[in-house]
């Protein structure tokens, strides 16, 4: 971290600043010259908070030159994460999809798609019971029993299941669920992420509507911190200024975040363009951009879906889907 003086600043400020760095264990390499006063902080800066240093009378600016996350950045970890969920891995060359409708609707809904899905190739099986929805007159999902249901589609294929959470309240309800994710619109919500953070657990952290790459690290630092490393990322499209799609995917989102960080990336093309003739092409582009695996939504009725049919695939083209998707992991040397 580097911090910048302003030319008139009180030597007095300087200096208890200083000793205030150096009590948090930094050392201080000063540079002065006629008109500008910097320092550099050397060590740890991760918990110095960069908008109480700027507010400091004495400071013109500050300027981070490291990442504010260090669990989940490459530097201190460089190989890849393999997360393992019941066997099934992801990253560090393996590739996972996951499959299922947006929410769980009935038994023979989750049942009948997770056999299909199955069949295909998928290796987890996903599926709301909470649905977090725009409107509260929306289909909420079906809650304990959707998970009940997600159980027995378990039970019936042997795919682990991928659900999402919304409340720390849940957490005792999630006990047996393979991988918990996190909705785009609870990336932030960092009292859940602690909580998330103690279980021994994989969890699967989508990005949030608006977040930065550094933000959505920053969460999974939360969850890695408190001393859950197997975080797998989600990126689910990003809001823009377009609005001929849902959401705008995030294609450059995948080869800087494996620059930064060695956590699995999934990417979820259902979300990313809301509307399924768009999810093939969108998830070829992912699987050459070095995605480690997909999220896909596929229905067994979609126009009578009760939560993102516009965007679900029939199992039909969840199939054909996977031919490709198969030889393209392939020849990016991604076991399948
Ligand atoms: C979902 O996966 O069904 C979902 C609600 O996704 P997101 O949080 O990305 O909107
Ligand atoms: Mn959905």
């Amino acid at each position: 971290m580097i911090v910048i003086f302003k030319q008139n600043a009180n030597q007095k400020d300087i200096e208890s600043l200083c000793r205030g760095f150096e009590a948090n264990g930094l050392s201080i390499h000063e540079s002065k010259g006629a008109h500008t006063h910097i320092i550099g902080l050397v060590g740890d800066t991760s918990s110095v908070d960069i908008d109480w240093v700027r507010a400091n009378s004495a400071v013109e600016d500050v300027r981070r030159v490291s990442e504010p996350y260090k669990q989940a950045n490459r530097k201190f970890h460089p190989e890849d994460t393999v997360v393992d969920v019941c066997g099934r891995k992801i990253g560090g060359g393996h590739f996972a999809v996951i499959a299922g409708p947006c929410s769980v609707e009935s038994e023979a809904q989750i049942i009948d798609v997770a056999k299909a899905v199955q069949k295909s190739g998928a290796s987890l099986l996903r599926g709301g019971a909470f649905k977090p929805r725009t409107s509260p007159y929306a289909f909420q999902g079906m809650r304990a029993e959707g998970l009940e249901l997600l159980r027995e589609a378990r039970e019936a294929t042997g795919m682990p299941i991928v659900t999402e959470i919304m409340n720390t309240e849940h957490i005792p309800m999630f006990e047996d669920v393979d991988v918990i994710q996190v909705g785009a619109r609870n990336m932030q919500n960092f009292e859940l992420l602690k909580e998330l953070g103690r279980l021994d657990k994989p969890i699967l952290l989508k990005r949030g509507l608006s977040a930065t790459i550094e933000e959505w690290l920053m969460s999974a630092e939360y969850i890695m911190a408190g001393g859950n490393k197997n975080v797998i990322l989600c990126e689910r499209g990003i809001r823009t200024f377009e609005t001929s799609m849902r959401n705008t995917l995030d294609i450059s989102a995948i080869p800087m975040l494996k620059s930064k960080t060695h956590l699995p990336v999934v990417v979820d093309p259902s979300h990313a363009a809301g509307i399924a003739w768009m999810v093939e092409p969108l998830a070829m582009a992912a699987v050459a951009a070095g995605a480690d695996g997909l999220m896909v939504e596929v229905h067994n009725d979609p126009a009578h879906a009760k939560c993102d049919g516009a965007q679900s695939l029939t199992p039909e083209a969840f199939d054909d889907l996977m031919q490709k998707v198969r030889s393209a992991a392939a020849f990016f040397h991604k076991v399948l």
